[in-house]
């Protein structure tokens, strides 16, 4: 596993749950807003340091009695060659709950590991309306992210979608095409954008939606969706 960092507490990324997050480097997508820009390359700078799967789970050992489970999050966690491994080491030799970050553009991968039942919950990022997904990712992995989306509305899965929404990226009509094609999901955030460390220069001076846009947004979603939430 190439990973990037642990935040060791958290009681805002996996739902109802305290969390260790451990953070995966390289990323398939370049999404414009992305916070997390240094994450995205596969191979990482002389600079940078990987932390050893060691340090983590010797970390878990110490820490598993006030944790719930853990979240695994990115760059893109799928990428990595022995996430199972991974994860079912967390699961069987910690006994924790495990949450998984992904933007769902690794069909297979994601199948086999909702089918060997490692994930306890999953959020999946549906960027833009399909149309628009060639901006940030390479041609071919719609399809991917396509089968993902069925297979999951169609799972006794825990999950979410979401959305993270941009001024001048996202309107209402790009909200209508998102929720029309994740349409029978049970359900769906929509995150506002926060301007700090972006991926594309120009966005770190962009602002965040208001909340009234934001509440716009969830009742173009609701006609085609049972549970839409805003996360400000
Ligand atoms: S936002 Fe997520 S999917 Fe997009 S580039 Fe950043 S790490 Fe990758």
């Amino acid at each position: 596993m190439q990973l990037a960092g642990l935040q060791k507490t958290s009681v805002i990324d996996f739902p109802d749950q305290i969390s260790a997050v451990v953070f995966t480097q390289g990323c398939n997508f370049h999404c414009p807003y992305c916070h997390n820009s240094q994450l995205i390359p596969m191979k990482i700078s002389a600079e940078q340091e990987l932390m050893p799967e060691e340090y983590f789970f010797n970390f878990l050992k110490q820490r598993k009695a006030l944790l719930d489970g853990v979240t695994i999050t990115g760059g893109e966690p799928l990428l990595q060659s022995d996430l199972k491994e991974f994860m079912l080491k967390i699961k069987k030799e910690h006994q924790l709950l495990l949450k998984l970050d992904t933007n769902a553009a690794n069909f297979k991968k994601l199948k086999e590991l909702i089918e060997s039942d490692l994930i306890d919950y999953l959020a999946v990022d549906i960027k833009f309306s399909w149309s628009s997904y060639q901006q940030l990712a390479p041609p071919g992995l719609l399809s991917e992210i396509k089968r993902s989306v069925e297979l999951i509305i169609n799972s006794d899965l825990d999950y979410e979608f979401r959305t993270t929404v941009v001024p001048g990226l996202h309107d209402r009509e790009e909200i209508k095409k998102i929720a029309q094609q994740i349409e029978n999901a049970e359900n769906y955030f929509i995150q506002n954008f926060r301007p700090v460390n972006t991926l594309a220069p120009e966005l770190r001076k962009q602002r965040s939606f208001a909340p009234s846009e934001l509440q716009e947004f969830k009742v173009t979603a609701d006609k085609y969706l049972k549970n839409v939430h805003i996360r400000n």
